[in-house]
């Protein structure tokens, strides 16, 4: 609490913000060390059609298994790890580690590797890093998946701070079969003009509209207005965060058929993953 003379108000803010320096650099030097040791692990969290229930594909999530934390969400280090260089071998290794998992499914024929697709999220410093392209393109080819199985989910902060490079790199993706999605659309600032010059597949309905869908009527209008842009720009749709089966109906009934969230399933490690695979998904509900 910031005491009335100001003097005080200094101190303490000074002390407040050397502490958050620090944290930063334990974080870091323990991000370093994880790196080198394993600790890092991709988590799945899958998307389904509504109705069949069928998973159509996942969600690729960063989790950080820590000696003595136990499993860290980004919520703790994504900051940390973009605004050090550690993001562009962090970036390449979670691209390598998402192909690889896919190559496993296929291998095991637990995909259609006509439908089912990957989504990967790209940091802004890795999208704009020169190697961006290669280290995609190698990982794909590493791996030997069809390019087809992955895509990209970048956030509209990326699009905006250079459209023009930005639309060439999706392109150069994109003409290789890469889809792209938009993540937490409507939460950035990117102007339907912009949006339809992107070679986008996919928008993302933010968790935090689809979290007040069902008793907040500004919440459930801005949904409506991101389906009819969905549409009139031929992209295709997914909303992010369902817990409930309200939701889950209401999203339904505006139009939007594609959902992710802990309705159907949390994140869940790769070994869970392939079993639900293998189980042949989620029960039909209804
Ligand atoms: P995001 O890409 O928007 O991911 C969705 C987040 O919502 C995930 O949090 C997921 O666990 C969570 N979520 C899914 N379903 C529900 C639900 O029904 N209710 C609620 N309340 N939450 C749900 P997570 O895994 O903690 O990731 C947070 C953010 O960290 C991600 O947001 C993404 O921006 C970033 N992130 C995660 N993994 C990576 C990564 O591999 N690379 C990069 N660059 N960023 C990542
Ligand atoms: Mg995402
Ligand atoms: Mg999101
Ligand atoms: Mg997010």
């Amino acid at each position: 609490r910031v005491k009335e003379d100001g003097r005080d108000g200094i101190a303490f803010f000074e002390q407040s913000m050397q502490t958050v320096a620090s944290e930063r650099l334990a974080i870091e030097s323990e991000l370093r060390k994880a790196f080198g040791t394993d600790q890092f692990r991709l988590y799945y969290q899958p998307q389904v059609i509504y109705g069949s229930q069928k998973i159509l594909g996942a969600e690729a999530l960063l989790r950080w298994h820590h000696p003595r934390r136990g499993v860290i969400a980004p919520a703790t280090f994504i900051d940390v790890l973009e605004q050090s260089s550690l993001i562009f071998d962090a970036g390449r290794w979670i691209l390598n580690k998402a192909c690889q998992c896919i190559a496993g499914l296929l291998a095991d024929q637990l995909i259609d590797p006509e439908t089912f697709c990957l989504s990967v999220n790209i940091s802004p410093r890795q999208f704009r890093h020169s190697t961006f392209v290669d280290d995609v393109m190698g990982a794909i080819h590493q791996h030997a998946i069809p390019t087809r199985c992955l895509s990209l989910e970048i956030t509209e902060g990326i699009v905006i701070e250079n459209i023009s490079d930005t639309i060439d790199k999706m392109n150069e993706l994109r003409s290789h079969g890469v889809h792209f999605s938009i993540d937490d659309f409507g939460t950035g600032y990117s102007s339907l003009s912009y949006l339809k010059r992107l070679p986008v597949d996919l928008l993302k309905i933010d968790q935090s509209f689809v979290r007040d869908s069902t008793n907040n009527v500004n919440d459930a209008e801005i949904i409506r207005a991101i389906i009819a842009i969905a549409s009139s720009l031929h992209m295709d749709l997914i909303a992010e965060g369902v817990e409930t089966r309200e939701q889950l109906n209401f999203l339904h009934a505006q139009g939007c058929n594609q959902f992710q969230g802990y309705l159907f399933s949390p994140p869940i490690d790769e070994h869970s993953f392939r079993t639900l695979l293998l189980t042949g998904g989620f029960e039909q509900q209804h």
